[in-house]
């Protein structure tokens, strides 16, 4: 009965136009059936049939009745049809809004968002079919470059990221305009970028594409009105039946890059297998460097210092030895530079400075001598905070006697300018720990820098001594920094003696204190020890001479 209802009134309202028609329609048929009812009532009332009255006025009423509901069944369906018709195109939008959305998300799976590039998932994907395409290929047929820029972490950090991504940007663009429509640059992340190279007849040909990508960056890029030069590093991976995975051609692209980076700002490098054996060598030694400083697991030897021209003992520098498992001992040349660039050396510097100082304030008890101890100190150390309060605590836990204590420091410390290295410089000299320069005149400072830290003396490098004897500007420069130290009233030690002649020509010029082979080897605790107990018996009078 429901569907059967007449139409609401506002319903009517909505309908508009085409129902005014059937309305009309309604009143003339009203009328026509009216006028019928009224000829056919007036005829049964001149006929005398006025008892068929009632019946026939049913009769009109529910014709106009039955006509009524027609009507409002038609009308019923109208709605009806426009309201499905409305719904299929809502269905219709919203299925195109998702499909755009969709395909906006597909693309920005696969793009970078700052440069618009191929991101290294793409790349991947990319890579992929062309190491399939190759697969059987005898010659290399796609080669990839990996690009780092050089110092970009300088440009985030001095003027903002918005700069940094805008550099970033216009670096991209220029890259591309130097690259065929068929290659592929990618942004892998940060400043990481990398190139896919099909289509080259011989290796030469992507050296001089790559040649040309480091040619592109050299003038200069003016962002927000400043002049920002770039610089690139590109590792070169030639592809082959060899590579299976995109992670592997990646991996030596990476190794290849880290090379040219390492010999210098600008430059690219071909990979070849034993970058990838060194790479495993260098990841296998920080491994054991990090286990090795959790353990402790380090031991120092010793190397005397002594005066000129008496050969007396002055002093010891310490120096670290690491037994690897496996045996083989190494020097700190070996492993040093991985503890600078793990971070590790900060807790094997105050390890060791620890040993060294109790060692030599056992040997300072054990003989009576005020002997000095020398142990080398990273330029990291010297900006921290705890620096000092380590060394404070190494000596006084030692029992180390009171100006014993020398730090040998590069010159790259020096070049720190920053306040805290300025205090710790100071609170060290109020400790009464002298300060040596370690391997002065190789490093990067100039002797101006000299002026802006209390050094107490210069430790003459051993590249000089050995050209003591040699009249050429080697000797000169030897000869030159040990009168500096004496204009400047420092202390002086000459490094790697190892001939009657280098000491006699050290002796000639004036230098103090020296050390070296002619004297003693970097001896063992136990033989350093028994150096000492030999040197010092012979010399009751506080004096130790070495045979
Ligand atoms: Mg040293």
């Amino acid at each position: 009965m429901t569907l059967l209802a007449e139409p609401r009134s506002s319903d009517t309202a909505t309908q508009g136009s085409s129902e005014a028609p059937r309305g009309a329609r309604m009143q003339l048929y009203s009328v026509v059936v009216a006028g019928s009812a009224a000829t056919f009532a007036t005829l049964l009332a001149m006929t005398g049939r006025m008892w068929m009255l009632p019946l026939a006025a049913a009769l009109v009423y529910l014709t106009i009745k039955s006509y009524r509901i027609y009507c409002g069944q038609i009308a019923a369906d109208q709605r009806h049809h426009e309201e499905m018709m409305r719904l299929h195109r809502e269905a219709v939008a919203a299925l195109d809004a998702a499909r755009q959305s969709e395909q906006r998300y597909a693309r920005a799976a696969r793009h970078d968002d700052l440069t618009g590039l191929p991101n290294r998932r793409l790349f991947g994907e990319l890579l992929q079919r062309s190491m399939a395409r190759a697969a059987r290929a005898p010659e290399p047929r796609y080669a990839v470059l990996f690009i780092d820029l050089d110092g970009f972490k300088l440009v985030n950090d001095s003027l903002g990221h918005l700069v940094g991504d805008q550099f970033l940007v216009a670096i991209s663009s220029r890259l591309q305009t130097q690259l065929r429509p068929s290659d592929v640059l990618s942004r892998l992340g940060g400043d990481e970028f990398a190139v896919l190279i099909e289509g080259f007849a011989t290796p030469d040909e992507v050296c001089v594409v790559t040649e040309r990508l480091q040619r592109s960056l050299r003038d200069p890029i003016r962002i927000q009105g400043r002049e920002l030069y770039a610089s690139a590093s590109i590792g070169m991976v030639l592809g082959g039946p060899h590579y299976e995975t995109v992670d592997d051609l990646l991996r030596d692209a990476d190794i290849a890059m880290y090379r040219a980076k390492a010999t210098g700002r600008g430059g690219y490098q071909i990979f070849d297998p034993h970058m990838h054996a060194s790479a495993v060598e260098r990841l296998t030694l920080e491994t054991e460097l990090r286990h090795a400083v959790e353990r402790h697991d380090f031991t120092l030897v010793y190397q005397p210092i002594v005066e000129l021209p008496s050969s007396e003992i002055c002093g010891l520098e310490a120096f670290v030895r690491w037994t690897r498992p496996g045996g083989r001992v190494i020097g700190p040349a070996d492993f040093i530079p991985v503890a600078e660039e793990t971070g590790l050396i900060v807790p094997l510097s105050y390890s060791v400075l620890g040993d060294a100082c109790g060692q030599a304030a056992a040997w300072q008890r054990m003989f009576g001598q005020p002997l000095g101890i020398s142990v080398n100190i990273s330029s990291r150390l010297f900006a921290r905070t705890d620096f000092v309060d380590e060394v404070e605590r190494a000596v006084e836990v030692s029992g180390l006697l009171p100006g014993t204590l020398r730090l040998e420091i590069t010159e790259n410390t020096l070049l720190n300018s920053a306040d805290i290295v300025h205090t710790n410089f100071e609170r060290l000299r109020r400790m009464q720990v002298s300060v040596y320069l370690d391997d002065f005149g190789t490093g990067y400072s100039s002797l101006s820098s000299l002026q802006r830290y209390p050094v107490d003396a210069l430790k003459l490098d051993r590249s000089f001594v050995a050209k003591m004897t040699t009249p050429d500007h080697g000797c000169a420069i030897g000869n030159a920094i040990v009168k500096l130290a004496q204009e400047l009233g420092m202390g002086l030690i000459a490094e790697g003696v190892e001939t009657l002649a280098h000491a006699e020509q050290l002796l000639a010029l004036g230098c103090p204190h020296a050390q070296g082979h002619l004297f003693s080897e970097p001896r063992t605790t136990e033989a350093t020890e028994a150096l000492l107990a030999r040197a010092f018996e012979r010399a009751p009078s506080n004096v130790a001479r070495l045979s």
